[in-house]
């Protein structure tokens, strides 16, 4: 039998007090990671699905699909002691695409907006005093930029 592989990644017993809620395309993965470490995080718990954040509006989202990612994240925020959680939807998502892709780029964007604010009521709703941050995440040729949406509210 060969040796198992060992990560240069040391174990940690503590969990992240941090929750990432971002889409499974893995083309925005490392640079969700790279920003947590900008503000401050070196490890995140991590919550992916193809939509992320747009899950968590049940208004919008396949009403089954949305009770299951809400109990997740709420199972997380609960059992991990959660305190702040950041929230990230992506332009070009193949999740809104296949959903609303036949309206239009500005609709879906708007949908992406309207479903981060939701989701981020609910969290808010449900864990009070937890501090949710949104951004929408932007390819722009080679890299990829992280707009903060937080300005209009607490
Ligand atoms: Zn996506």
């Amino acid at each position: 039998m060969s040796k198992p592989f060992v990560a240069k990644t040391p174990y940690e017993a503590t969990h992240p007090t941090v929750l990432a809620v971002y889409c499974s395309d893995g083309r925005f993965t490392d640079a969700v990671e790279e920003l947590a470490q900008h503000l401050g995080h070196e490890r995140i718990d991590t919550l992916t699905l193809p939509g992320g954040p747009g899950l968590l509006n049940r208004w919008s989202a396949d009403y089954l699909e949305s009770d299951m990612v809400t109990r997740a994240a709420n199972f997380l925020i609960q059992g991990h002691h959660i305190v702040e959680v950041l929230l990230l939807a992506h332009a070009g998502c193949g999740y809104y695409q296949s959903r609303h892709g036949a309206l239009g780029a500005d609709f879906v964007a708007e949908q992406q907006l309207k479903d981060l604010e939701a989701a981020a009521e609910e969290l808010r709703k449900a864990h009070p005093g937890i501090e949710v941050h949104k951004y929408f995440v932007r390819p722009q040729g080679k890299k990829i930029t992280f707009e903060a949406l937080d300005s209009s509210e607490s």
